[in-house]
């Protein structure tokens, strides 16, 4: 079983993603806890917390189905002690609004070292972040996500993740999410899922970013296209939705046109011969 949604809007409140996420025919969903585009939002309110539990219980959304984004500001690589302390508080309470929607997992981009610290340096920094949002947190996964390595950004390479992994306390609470957009502008091809697995280990994996690519191959340019529109084509998708080693995580829409969610989710379903 696979679960297949989009990154949701969560407008109004967390509790209208899983109405949304239901309106296009998703089996899983992305959302952000709070504005993305903020360090800090006000907490939660009971009310929305106890509905957006209601509504996951009621239309199926269990919390694997679900993979929550953390906001853009933060970077738990960052070479400046201030910048790094505000991401580090930033990133905690991002968990913790995970903790209590009852989520258990939250995916992030690693960081960036800003060309002003090594990239080997970079790494034990996001590490030593993810420790102590892990020391601070209970139940939630920290969900590294690969990048398509543009400007100073780690994660372009899955030997960096794996580099990251190796350096967190607790194995059981740390994985990753591969970005097919992200992995093709890198330099991936139709074999990223095994280069996965020879480098960080497919039983790392705790969801899946779909989208297609706006440029070229190796590229380092991260810009997403609808599924077949782009540089990738249809082939890849159809190969990951019959991939059996990837059931029982959510697979993520993050493609420019919400209108066509509905057919691609379709598509997809009907690949991975599902309803
Ligand atoms: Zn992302
Ligand atoms: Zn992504």
């Amino acid at each position: 079983m696979k679960y297949i949604g989009a990154h949701v809007s969560a407008a109004g409140g967390v509790e209208n993603a899983p109405l949304r996420a239901q309106e296009i025919g998703a089996t899983a969903f992305a959302l952000f806890t709070k504005n993305q585009k903020q360090w800090m939002s006000p907490p939660l309110t009971a009310e929305s917390i106890a509905l957006f539990k209601q509504r996951c219980e009621e239309l199926g959304y269990p919390p694997c189905s679900i993979l929550a984004h953390d906001g853009y500001l933060i970077n738990l690589g960052h070479p400046q002690t201030e910048g790094l302390e505000r991401s580090r508080e930033s990133f905690i309470d991002e968990m913790a609004r995970c903790e209590v929607l009852g989520l258990d997992r939250l995916n992030f981009h690693p960081g960036s070292h800003l060309k002003e610290i090594s990239e080997e340096e970079c790494l034990r920094r996001i590490a030593e972040s993810i420790n102590m949002a892990l020391d601070r947190t209970h139940g939630v996964t920290a969900v590294l996500e690969n990048t398509a390595g543009q400007g100073s950004n780690m994660g372009y390479r899955f030997e960096h993740l794996a580099a990251i992994i190796a350096q967190v306390e607790d194995k059981s609470r740390v994985g990753v999410c591969i970005d097919t957009c992200h992995a093709f502008a890198a330099g991936y091809g139709f074999d990223m899922m095994d280069q996965l697995d020879s480098t960080v280990g497919i039983k790392y994996l705790r969801g899946m970013h779909l989208n297609d690519a706006k440029k070229p191959a190796g590229s380092r340019v991260d810009r997403h296209s609808p599924i077949g529109q782009g540089e990738i084509g249809s082939a890849l998708f159809e190969q990951l939705m019959k991939d059996s080693r990837l059931d029982g995580i959510p697979f993520i829409l993050e493609t420019p046109e919400p209108d066509l969610w509905p057919s691609e989710i379709a598509q997809l379903k009907a690949w991975a011969n599902q309803k």
